[in-house]
């Protein structure tokens, strides 16, 4: 077997045509037109010797029929961020299911998956997407969801949840650190 690699550069094209609805949301007329368009370079979830982008193809239509204007959204691709719904659910997962930290999630990224990505923008998703995230993972089981809230990974980048999730401030009598393998604080408490 022959280990060595080189890391080649893959660029797919999704059209809007590919993800759009067939008809108009407001009418269901089928005659729709695009009024304007532009492209989105995305990064996408690679792998060892493939970083990977897609060229998102992003069109306003218009329907013949009733004039409504309409911009379909890829459900992959959420507008506003520059990597994909995959990328974004690998980190939040690695860092809240195997508390990793976001400088070796980026790196992990990036060794695996052929994804450069700065650290600091893995800490933007968990503080913006902290509460969307357990919602999804946790929809059977709710009560998972809050303990999970309940942990607080301190990896001395000074990083914490915030105190939009962790709520109404309350007195913690016991408490316990615990120093995970990865050098990860693990600070658990009981109120
Ligand atoms: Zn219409």
């Amino acid at each position: 077997m022959d280990f060595s690699r080189s890391v080649k550069k893959e660029i797919v094209k999704v059209s809007a045509d590919q993800y759009a609805p067939k008809a108009c949301p407001s009418c269901g007329n089928s005659e729709i037109t695009i009024r304007t368009s532009h492209k989105r370079i995305i990064s996408e979830l690679g792998n060892i010797d493939t970083e990977l982008f897609i060229e998102l193809h992003v069109a306003t239509f218009e329907c013949k029929n009733c004039g409504a204007k309409y911009t379909p959204e890829h459900v992959d691709y959420p507008k506003g961020y520059e990597y994909s719904r995959r990328i974004i659910q690998t980190a939040l997962s690695m860092h809240f299911q195997d508390n990793v930290s976001g400088n070796k999630i980026a790196a992990q990224l990036a060794k695996y998956f052929s994804v450069q990505i700065p650290p600091k923008t893995i800490y933007s998703w968990v503080n913006a997407l902290t509460e969307e995230f357990m919602k999804s993972e946790f929809k059977t089981e709710p009560e998972k969801a809050l303990e999970a809230y309940k942990a607080l990974t301190i990896d001395g980048t000074g990083f914490s949840l915030g105190n939009k999730l962790l709520g109404k401030k309350k007195n913690v009598p016991l408490a316990s650190a615990v120093k995970l393998s990865n050098g990860i604080y693990l600070l658990t408490w009981w109120e």
